[in-house]
This record gives structure tokens, C-alpha cells and sequence, in this order.
């Protein structure tokens, strides 16, 4: 198996490579290393090739890793579905949240968040693709989503998140970034602070490139980084 570091360094040739391809500063780019089900040993050794950003998808998952390494000096973002009740464990532990898509869900952060004197930075997911099986605010109602979490003094909404319809070929996606793109330059025209709403969350493994070429500011990356997962997650 590849160590973290060779395929780190890969990874980031690659996103330059995208980056000069659409004449974007590699600087803007940043790597959210994604390590559900990554034992912590191999997370370190991640953290010690570089990386500063994790990513965990499982609240309970995140909550013992994050206590497990809080030597490290890293920041914790939750990409996965957040249930209201897991509100406060996220206000508690993550540093930012990718996955705001519903109001309910961020009044209850926002009350978490206050509680603890925090502004907690969020990305309001879309569901680009208007797919059942995924969550995310549909694109018709992200603007009213927007504004309602934009008032709550607890959450900073820094911009959008997406995980777009699987496509082998990672062209096919592209798409559905741009629309990621095109909704977060609409949505800047309506908000109150547009200087705060600089984000995009998107790309995965397989089509971080395609991801990049489009704007996005925060890439996701678990299995390319450290190897295959087991089929069934925690
Ligand atoms: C697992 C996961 C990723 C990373 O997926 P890979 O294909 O392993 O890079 C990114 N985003 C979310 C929301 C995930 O759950």
C-alpha cells in the first residue's frame, strides 16, 4: 500500500494541474482529507505528510477520533447527513459543517453554537441533481434557506456543498459543479455579508479534478488518499 505522503504529493499534483488548466491560484484549493473508517494511526501519519483539514461523515466516529487526537493541530469538518438531536455533539467538536440543509437542522445548531459563545462557519448543502436518495436543499429553495440561516447570529454561512450524482466518468459531472457555482454567484447577490460567501464544497476522489476546473474551494478526498474502505461503514 502506498504511504499518505506518496499519495498526497499525487493528489496535489493533480489539483495544481487542474488549478493551471483553469488558470485558478493552487492557494484557493483546499484539501479536506476525508478519513471515516481511517484508523487513527494512519490519520497521524496523514497529519504528519501535511494535511490540516479532516473530514468524518459519522458523528459518533468523528467524537471519538477528534478526542483521540486532539494533541493535532488540525481542523475537524463534518461532511456527512447531521440528524438534529447529533447538534450539539457537532457544535461541541467539529470546527466547521459542510452539510446544513434544512432549517431545523440549523436553528438547533445555531442554539448549540450560541451556547458555546461560537459562530460555527456551515456550508448549506444542494442537491444539485434533485435525487431522492440524497439529501440537500433543492436548487428552487436555496435562496429562502439561505436567508433564514443567514440571520442566525450563532452560524456563518461561508457557502455551498455538494455531493452531485455518481458518474464513472467524471466529465459527466461537471455539470452539475457548474450549477454548485452558478447558485453560490446568485446567492452572493442576495446576501447580506457577499464577502463571507467565498466557498465551494466539491469533488471527490474520482472527479476532484473536473471539481477543481469548476471553482471549487474545498476538495473531499478519503480513498485516494489512504486506500480502500471496507465495503460496509460503521
Ligand atoms: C466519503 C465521502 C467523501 C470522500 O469520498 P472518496 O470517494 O473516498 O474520496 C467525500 N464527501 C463525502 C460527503 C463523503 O461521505
Amino acid at each position: 500500500m502506498a504511504t499518505v505522503a506518496e499519495n498526497l504529493e499525487r493528489i496535489q499534483e493533480r489539483m495544481n494541474a487542474a488549478c493551471s488548466r483553469a488558470g485558478r491560484d493552487p492557494a484557493a484549493v483546499r484539501l479536506v482529507a476525508v478519513t471515516k473508517t481511517v484508523p487513527t494511526d494512519r490519520i497521524r501519519e496523514g497529519v504528519e505528510a501535511g494535511l490540516t483539514l479532516l473530514g468524518e461523515n459519522y458523528i459518533q466516529e468523528a467524537r471519538r477520533k477528534i478526542e483521540a487526537l486532539e494533541d493535532l493541530a488540525v481542523s475537524w469538518h463534518f461532511i456527512g447527513h447531521l440528524q438534529s438531536n447529533k447538534a450539539r455533539v457537532a457544535a461541541e467538536y467539529c470546527d466547521w459543517v459542510h452539510t446544513v440543509d434544512r432549517l431545523r437542522l440549523a436553528v438547533e445548531l445555531d442554539r448549540q453554537a450560541r451556547k458555546r459563545n461560537r459562530v460555527i462557519p456551515v456550508l448549506l448543502q444542494v442537491n444539485v441533481g434533485d435525487e431522492q436518495s440524497r439529501s440537500g436543499v433543492s436548487p428552487d429553495d436555496l435562496p429562502k434557506l439561505f436567508e433564514a440561516v443567514a440571520a442566525l447570529s450563532g452560524l456563518s454561512v461561508r457557502g455551498l456543498m455538494t455531493l452531485p450524482p455518481y458518474f464513472e466518468n467524471a466529465q459527466e459531472v461537471r455539470p452539475f459543479f457548474r450549477l454548485l457555482r452558478e447558485l453560490l454567484e446568485r446567492l452572493r447577490g442576495i446576501a447580506p455579508r457577499p464577502g463571507e460567501l467565498t466557498e465551494l464544497s466539491m469533488g471527490m476522489s474520482n472527479d476532484f479534478e473536473v471539481a477543481v476546473e469548476e471553482g471549487a474551494t474545498l476538495v473531499r478526498i478519503g480513498t485516494a488518499l489512504f486506500g480502500g474502505r471496507p465495503a460496509i461503514s460503521p
